[in-house]
């Protein structure tokens, strides 16, 4: 016979599995903090070879003006080629501050992250200890749970329903969705302490008895 102490463990079982999930999707977290920062890193990079790049093809631009510029050649021809020679230099100035500016941030930036994984790494341990801890808690209380509660339980627990996978009979109503409960029904699970599903919304109900605890 299921006795009131067995929904406590239920809840315990339950509330071990919440903790569980939140220790996981605190580590996805603190991967995809990594993941964006390390993006943000690639992309800086990139920038700067880009920048670094144009450079190197402005020098043989100007190396090519340079030569063209030797020989003999009209006037308009010349001060159309000065003309664009400058237009480099000016690029090239601009090109040089930002590769500046880009190097700076780097050189920040990777000491940066090597603290931010540093600190991810020992969230995440911290944090898969704690799921494993929850997840064992959970597994030494399956032997005690009355037979066919796990499979009940896990059942509704799939659907991870909003609000928690149980309520309580009140008023012959489900306390959750309103669904009528038979007077039989809430005898079984008040006084029985069968494990019991809303034949509407799935919540298992708990014993009033169970509720305050
Ligand atoms: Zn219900």
């Amino acid at each position: 016979m299921p006795e009131v102490d067995d929904f406590f463990r239920l809840k315990e079982y339950d509330s071990l599995g919440r903790e569980a999930m939140v220790a996981k999707s605190a580590m996805d977290e603190e991967l995809a903090r990594l993941k964006r920062r390390e993006a943000e890193l690639a992309e800086r990079r990139e920038l700067l070879a880009t920048r670094e790049a144009e450079v190197r093809a402005m020098n043989h631009k100007m190396a090519e003006l340079d030569r063209l510029l030797t020989q003999r050649l009209a006037p308009e021809a010349i001060s159309k080629l000065e003309e664009e020679g400058l237009e480099i230099l000016v690029r090239q100035q601009e090109l040089e501050i930002l590769i500046e500016e880009d190097r700076t941030f780097l050189a920040g930036f990777s000491a940066t992250i090597e603290d931010i994984r540093r600190d991810i790494d020992n969230k995440l341990s911290e944090l898969r200890l704690k799921e494993k801890v929850a997840l064992d808690r959970q597994k030494a209380l399956i032997p005690d749970l009355p037979e066919g509660w796990l499979v009940s339980y896990q059942k509704i627990a799939a659907k991870n329903p909003a609000h928690g996978v149980f309520s309580r009979i009140q008023s012959q109503q489900c306390q959750f969705c309103r669904f009528a409960v038979s007077k039989s029904v809430e005898s079984e699970v008040d006084t029985q302490y069968q494990l019991k599903a809303c034949s509407s919304c799935g919540r298992l109900f708990l014993p009033y008895k169970a509720v305050a605890g």
